[in-house]
């Protein structure tokens, strides 16, 4: 019975060895519901070392007509978003999984993120404006800062342009295009690629009426898929 148990060994190395090197293993990406039910005014440096201090979170925005608040359309994308990741053969870790309580911060949604090894920190979020009429998706990416950024920036830059085009396409919005930001706490702690979209404006009632429902929350879910897979070079059919 010995022999037989190491033979079975020695006949499952290769199975072990393609497993931990290589193209079997999963990719992880952390999918950041932004906000939560409460703002968190408690202040965290904006970067590693950085004596200027920004509040951990402000709360979000909310909709228009549909009174939604930001942080619950966030969360039904996202928990759209990780079947169709997991189908598609990734690993998903939620940075939160339900709306209740005061948000953690940028620095604790990074450090989600950089303990995960993430191969996209995918940040969703919907934005506001006093102007109703202003509307459209944007994606923000890391500014270029030595130190915080520099080995992130090229990876979280091409994560914004493939995840921009295909939630532009899924949703049907004005391409609002890219945005580097030097401000954003969560990516100046991130040591993983990151980005963070703003899929529509809530406080547009046009963009408001259609992200409250679930077609479109699906749709919006389904272009973060197509454009998480694009970054990722796997093929974009399994989001459906
Ligand atoms: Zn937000």
């Amino acid at each position: 019975m010995r022999a037989a148990g190491a033979l079975l060994a020695l006949a499952l190395l290769p199975a072990l060895a393609a497993f931990t090197h290589g193209p079997v293993a999963a990719p992880v990406v952390v999918v950041d519901p932004g906000h939560d039910q409460y703002a968190n005014l408690a202040t965290e440096p904006i970067g590693p070392g950085s004596s200027l201090r920004k509040i951990k979170d402000g709360g979000g925005t909310r909709g228009a007509v549909s009174g939604l608040p930001e942080a619950v359309l966030n969360l039904r994308v996202a928990l759209r978003l990780r079947p169709l990741l997991e189908r598609a053969g990734v690993r998903v870790v939620m940075t939160r999984t339900q709306t209740r309580g005061r948000s953690m911060g940028n620095i604790a949604r990074a450090t989600i993120a950089n303990r995960a090894h993430a191969a996209l920190f995918l940040r969703i979020h919907a934005d506001g404006s006093v102007d109703p009429a202003q509307r459209g998706t944007h994606t923000l990416y890391p500014a270029l800062h030595r130190g915080w950024t520099d080995d992130v920036y090229a990876a979280s830059l091409r994560a914004a342009r493939d995840v921009q085009q295909e939630e532009v396409r899924a949703l049907g919005f004005p391409d609002d295009g890219l945005q580097p930001r030097a401000d954003y706490t969560g990516f100046n702690w991130a040591t993983v690629p990151a980005i963070l979209v703003e899929m529509g404006f809530m406080t547009n009632p046009t963009e408001d009426r259609l992200l409250a429902t679930p077609a479109y929350e699906q749709r919006a879910a389904v272009g973060l898929c197509r454009g998480t897979l694009r970054f990722l070079g796997r093929s974009v059919r399994a989001c459906g």
